[in-house]
C-alpha cells in the first residue's frame, strides 16, 4: 500500500521537495506518494488534521509553520526540543512525532559537500525565525570560536541566543545577538542567510566589510542567484552557495526518519542543479 507524505507551507508552490522525495523513492524502491499542501495562515493545525484523516503518514514543514509544528507535536526529538522548531512530522498511530533536520542538513552540506570547516571560525547567522532556530544548535555543536545571530528584530535574536545559552553546553563559544547595523567593524568566515528576505528579492542591510578573507556566504534560499549572494560576491566573499544542498540533505534525513533508509544525496543534488 502506498504511504502518503507532503510538504506543508505558505507559499509552497516553489518547493522542490516533491521532486526530491520522488527521486529518493525511486532510488530506494520505497512505495510512497509525496505532494504539496498550501495551508492558510492560522490554518496549520486544521490542514494537518485533514491530511491525517485522509491517511497521511508524515509531513515536511516549511515556512512559516515550523513553530506551529513544534506546538502540535506530542513527542519531539532532542534536537527539535533544543530548537523549539519542527520541520518533520511523523504520524505513528495516535501520536504525532516531531523532529528537526534543518541543522543536520546544513552541516552536511557545508562540511561534507562544500568542505568548509567550522571548528574555531567566526560565524554570522542572519535571521531568528524557524530555520535559524533549527540550525543554531548543530552550528554550535560544530564548535566555532564565535557566533553572532543578527536579526531585523534584534529582540528575537536575543531570545534565541538566550535559549541556547540556557542549554549550558556551549561554554567557550562567544555567542551573541545583534542588529545588522551593529555588525559594523566585525568580520566573519561564514555568513549564513537564514532570513526569508531572498523570497522577496531583497537583502538585509549589512554593513560593508563583514566578509573575511576566504569566507563562505551561504543562502538557505535555493534555485536563484539571490541578492544576498550577489552582495556577498561584490563585498569579498571567496565562495557563495545557495541552499540546494541543505534542502536535499535535510530531506534525506526526513526520508530516513519516515522510511528507515538513507538515500544517496549526491545524484539528487546534481539532478536539481541540472534542472
Ligand atoms: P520565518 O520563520 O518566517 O523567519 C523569517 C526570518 O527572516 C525572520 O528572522 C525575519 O526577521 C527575517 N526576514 C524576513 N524578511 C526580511 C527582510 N526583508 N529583511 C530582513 N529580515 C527579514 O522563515 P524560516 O522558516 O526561518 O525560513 C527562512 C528562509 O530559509 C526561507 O527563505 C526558507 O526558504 C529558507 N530555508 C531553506 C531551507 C533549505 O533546506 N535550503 C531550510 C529551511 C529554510 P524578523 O524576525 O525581523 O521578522
Amino acid at each position: 500500500m502506498t504511504d502518503h507524505y507532503a510538504v506543508i507551507g505558505n507559499p509552497v508552490a516553489h518547493s522542490k521537495s516533491p521532486f526530491i522525495h520522488a527521486e529518493f523513492a525511486r532510488q530506494t524502491g520505497q512505495d510512497i506518494a509525496y505532494g504539496r499542501i498550501l495551508a492558510l495562515l492560522g490554518g496549520f493545525n486544521k490542514a494537518v488534521e485533514d491530511f491525517r484523516a485522509e491517511g497521511g503518514n508524515g509531513l515536511n514543514v516549511t515556512l512559516p509553520f515550523k513553530l506551529d509544528a513544534f506546538e502540535l507535536a506530542q513527542e519531539v526529538s532532542a534536537r527539535a526540543s533544543d530548537a523549539g522548531a519542527v520541520n518533520v512530522l511523523k504520524f505513528e498511530g495516535a501520536t504525532v512525532f516531531g523532529d528537526n533536520t534543518d541543522g543536520v542538513g546544513l552541516l552536511r552540506d557545508i562540511k561534507g559537500n562544500l568542505h568548509f570547516g567550522i571548528d574555531g571560525r567566526a560565524l554570522l547567522l542572519m535571521g531568528a525565525g524557524g530555520a535559524a532556530q533549527g540550525v543554531l544548535g548543530p552550528l554550535l555543536d560544530a564548535r566555532p570560536a564565535r557566533l553572532v545571530v543578527a536579526n531585523r528584530t534584534p529582540e528575537r535574536a536575543e531570545r534565541l541566543v538566550e535559549r541556547f545559552r540556557a542549554l549550558g553546553r556551549f561554554g567557550g563559544i562567544a555567542l551573541s545577538a545583534s542588529s545588522y547595523a551593529a555588525l559594523a567593524g566585525q568580520r566573519f568566515d561564514l555568513v549564513i542567510n537564514a532570513t526569508s528576505a531572498s523570497l522577496a528579492d531583497t537583502v538585509p542591510e549589512l554593513p560593508e566589510g563583514i566578509f573575511a578573507c576566504g569566507s563562505l556566504a551561504y543562502d538557505m534560499m535555493y534555485g536563484t542567484r539571490t541578492p544576498f549572494l550577489t552582495l556577498a560576491s561584490t563585498q569579498g566573499a571567496a565562495r557563495v552557495a545557495d541552499g540546494i544542498g541543505m534542502l536535499v540533505e535535510q530531506a534525506a534525513e526526513s526520508f530516513l526518519i519516515w522510511r528507515g533508509v538513507r538515500p544517496e544525496t549526491r545524484p539528487v543534488i546534481e539532478a536539481l542543479k541540472a534542472r
